[in-house]
């Protein structure tokens, strides 16, 4: 028995987590316990799902979230593996619900799996989207080896500098990550500084946020398009990386061909 049974709509959303989950690990960007993914399901609960009992008593988010009142997410579990997770991931992960009081959750799920220790700064970016009226759902922490190098040089660290490098490597990266990638400098994990830097990164229009030495941090409408937009970036630095390793700079596509592929595209200026 799963409290996903005979929920489709909301089972296919979940499994699509456990399908990047297994990305994660076969790209080897989800060493041991690292990365975290949450959800937010809201949108495919229904009367039976209400009716559901807590199995948890209320647990404290440590902060109050105003606009993640009667909000349901999915989240990976503490000290849970994204590649044990992409097996089973009712086994690894926590199906929570806000309470009314939008500082506490209860877990309704098939094990009280315990959520990710990351939950307060996720559920605070969740916060903030549904502030602003986004329609994104999913945000994703991972560690892309090629993105994660960039950083160890300061000249990757400003602002866009990144972003117009990995744009020109192929121009699928601006059509599928217009946006770029925000960078927020190191910062220590789990505090509170790095989460509300990266929603002040996510708030200057980056959909894909990286934290300097660590990893990245991506929001988009579902998990699959959230994992897309790091993986055509990390695309590009393995493109630049290759070209380094045969002996040369890469040219780069030309900041003409850059504005017309905008253009053309109806891209983000
Ligand atoms: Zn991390």
């Amino acid at each position: 028995m799963s409290i996903l049974d005979n929920k489709l709509a909301l089972k296919a959303e979940i499994d699509k987590v456990a399908e990047v989950a297994g990305y994660l690990w076969m790209k080897g960007w989800a060493e041991r316990n690292g990365g975290n993914i949450t959800i937010n399901i809201t949108e495919w609960i229904d009367e039976r799902m209400l009716a559901l009992p807590a199995i948890s008593g209320p647990i404290a988010i440590g902060k109050t979230l105003p606009h993640l009142k009667g909000c349901w997410f999915y989240c990976k579990g503490t000290q849970k593996r994204m590649r044990d997770l992409a097996r089973d991931p009712m086994g690894n992960g926590s199906v929570i619900r806000i309470t009314p009081d939008c500082a506490h959750y209860v877990i309704v799920a098939d094990a009280p799996v315990a959520p990710t220790s990351e939950l307060p700064s996720h559920l605070a970016v969740h916060d903030y989207l549904l502030a602003k009226g986004s329609s994104y759902r999913a945000s994703l922490h991972t560690h892309p080896i090629e993105l994660v190098a960039l950083t160890h040089n300061k000249k990757w660290m400003e602002k866009d500098a990144a972003s117009r490098m990995l744009w020109s490597m192929i121009p699928e990266t601006k059509a599928f990550c217009p946006r770029g990638l925000g960078m927020v400098p190191y910062m220590l994990p789990s505090s509170v500084e790095l989460a509300d830097a990266t929603i002040k990164a996510i708030d200057d229009d980056y959909d894909v946020v990286m934290w300097e030495k660590h990893g990245v941090f991506a929001v988009d409408t579902d998990i699959m398009s959230a994992f897309d937009q790091v993986d055509v970036l990390n695309k590009a630095a393995q493109i630049y990386i290759a070209a380094r390793n045969m002996g040369f700079d890469p040219d780069g596509m030309t900041d003409t061909q850059m504005k017309e592929l905008t253009d053309v595209f109806g891209l983000p200026k």
